[in-house]
């Protein structure tokens, strides 16, 4: 056995020796430190910049606006400079000498460069215009009922709760007339996009996009056609027992097809609004507690899992109640997380009430602040050391979004309400409608997000798709995914899809969420059964160390490792939908017997 052993040591350490090159290594370690000192400052300006603009907005004052993008300018200049596209090509040319870590933090540099090289600097610079552009469009956009302005939140309330058909199809076709000025800019940014990565020899946004998960487009592409597979029997229910109840309350025909302006949201994304679960007045509970409470009620929990404290920067530095009235400025009502330099100076901005939906905001925004300390600060026990400030982020872009939409969940279930000494009245809510309820968030979004918007964003950019198409195209996938149509016939002159947000400012990602939804319920259901053992549909993660450790473990390591390789450490197995259909499972026997004798229309997939 020995000499075999000491050979077979010989030889791995030759083969070692000949891949890895120390020389090169302690090279290229320099330059990648060198260039997170200065990519680190100006990212930290930048973020500054962006933190200011998002909670002091100054009607018509441009000090604001013009220092943010003289903060993002510079860091684009900086990221994508030919020197640095150079150097690193250069690098990764000779990948296998390097260390594992390196290359990943090279491909980040790469990465970065391909959305602004200065390589392509005027097509960079148009490009930034025409976002610009595009931008003012569309948040400037008047929208109009009757020929008077409204908010697209009077638009949303109007989809949520009237029963007037007339008025909704007024709220509706308002909502969508942004989309007409929006269609010309949109075709140019896809020129523009494209152009911009392919300086890079990305073959097209898309697939620059897609590139971030280490995955090639038809990789990804059947990866959400398997999540809309898994998940089409549960919608086929879902949609005729809908297109059923929604004819019967408006007192229609039962509809093929769902006409969009029956349903409580502008893309048909959310129907949540369909369902009111009786019987627990969160609501009520949470007004009696001052805002305050509850933002050192999220932290609370996270304390109970065994985490650190926040920083007392978090406290001074956040923005978490709205302004008081007579404010002489306003600020982002969005909630958010940020990360302004990677390190230590860790805030959100929200604006948070005493109501159901700030609590579970505010588990959720924490959720990114934890995951923030966890791959960042050796003081919270983080694995600082471990991951270089290039690789803090996320394991995959879905993951971040996972984690704190799983707090989001986790918080609203009875047990933990219970737990966290909420009277909420003692009543019993209805299981399959509170069930029903949550389907109409998390299933209805999966067809919205890895059908619609998956496929026309691919179609758009690798096409591309010609613009006398995108209207015709954007209604056929509505229909065969989700089972929607328009109203009546929209032709081109209409461009529907551009009256989405993403499609414009954030494009070509939105399978991220579906991937985040996914996630979420693997890891639900894997601390419910595995760690807690108690019924996902009934868990109180309150106290538990142990459900706290396994999630610490999946955030320390921040995108330093292999995504795909951390889910089957800690799962088992790869993204699938199974975990999310067996949390559904009671509420599909429920409509299978509701839908009996009822004949679906939206065919398999
Ligand atoms: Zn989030």
């Amino acid at each position: 056995m020995r000499p075999l052993f000491a050979i077979t040591i010989a030889a791995l350490l030759a083969v070692a020796c000949s891949r890895k090159n120390p020389a090169l290594i302690a090279e290229v370690q320099a330059f990648i430190d060198g260039y997170a000192e200065q990519w680190l400052d100006l990212y930290y300006i930048s973020a500054k910049a962006e933190w200011q603009s998002n909670v002091e907005i100054i009607e018509g004052d441009t000090t604001n606006a013009a220092r943010t993008n003289r903060a993002n300018e510079a860091l684009a200049a900086f990221t994508g400079s030919v020197e640095n596209i150079d150097r690193v090509q250069h690098f990764l040319e000779q990948k296998k000498k390097l260390e594992p870590l390196q290359v990943k933090q090279l491909e980040a540099i790469l990465y970065m460069a391909a959305n602004n090289p200065q390589t392509v600097a005027e097509l960079v610079k148009k490009r930034i215009a025409a976002e610009t552009a595009q931008n003012e469009k569309l948040f400037g956009f008047d929208f109009q009922i009757d020929g008077r302005s409204v908010s697209t939140n009077r638009i949303d309330e109007i989809l949520s709760t009237s029963d007037d058909l007339a008025e909704r199809l007024k709220a509706w076709t308002a909502s969508k007339e942004v989309g007409i000025g929006l269609k010309g800019g949109l075709a140019n940014l896809i020129r523009l996009r494209n152009g911009t990565v392919q300086a890079l020899e990305y073959e097209d946004y898309f697939q620059y996009q897609v590139s971030d998960f280490g995955m090639t487009v038809p990789e990804m592409v059947e990866l959400m056609d398997q999540f809309n597979r898994e998940l089409r029997p549960l919608y086929r229910e879902l949609h005729t027992y809908f297109r059923y109840a929604l004819a019967d309350k408006y007192g229609q025909p039962v509809p093929d097809l769902i006409p969009a302006h029956w349903l409580p949201n502008r893309w048909g994304q959310d129907w949540t609004a369909l369902v009111k679960v009786e019987g627990l007045d969160l609501d009520g509970a949470l007004s009696q507690k001052e805002p305050q409470w509850l933002v050192r009620q999220a932290e609370r929990f996270y304390v109970s899992l065994g985490y650190p404290t926040l920083p007392a920067s978090f406290y001074e530095l956040s923005s978490l109640y709205p302004l008081p009235p007579g404010t002489p400025y306003k600020k982002n009502n969005h909630a958010s997380a940020w990360h302004l330099d990677l390190g230590n100076d860790i805030r959100s901005l929200m604006s948070v009430e005493p109501n159901t939906r700030w609590y579970s905001t505010t588990h959720h925004e924490l959720g990114h602040i934890y995951y923030f300390l966890a791959y960042t600060s050796p003081a919270a026990g983080g694995a600082n050391d471990r991951v270089p400030p290039l690789l803090r982020g996320g394991a995959n872009r879905g993951y971040h979004e996972a984690i704190g939409s799983l707090m989001g969940l986790a918080s609203m279930q009875q047990p933990f309400i219970e737990a966290i000494g909420l009277d909420v009245g003692g009543g019993e809510p209805d299981p399959i409608q509170t069930l029903l309820q949550e389907a109409l968030d998390h299933v209805v979004f999966l067809p919205w997000s890895c059908g619609v918007m998956t496929h026309f964003e691919h179609e758009l950019y690798e096409k591309p798709l010609a613009i006398n198409e995108y209207n015709r195209r954007w209604w056929e996938l509505k229909a065969h995914y989700q089972g929607i149509a328009p109203p009546s016939e929209r032709g081109e002159e209409f461009c529907d899809a551009a009256s989405k947000t993403h499609i414009n400012n954030d494009p070509a990602q939105y399978y991220d969420y579906a991937v985040s939804v996914i996630l979420l319920f693997q890891l639900h259901d894997h601390i419910a059964r595995e760690i807690l053992e108690q019924d996902p549909h009934a868990t109180n993660y309150f106290g538990s160390k142990a459900a706290g450790d396994f999630l610490w473990s999946i955030m320390e390591t921040g995108a330093s490792g292999d995504w795909r390789a951390i889910l089957r450490d800690k799962l088992g197995g790869g993204l699938s939908a199974r975990a999310m259909l067996d949390y559904f499972q009671p509420l599909m026997d429920w409509l299978q017997k509701q839908n009996q004798g009822r004949e679906h229309t939206l065919p398999e997939l």
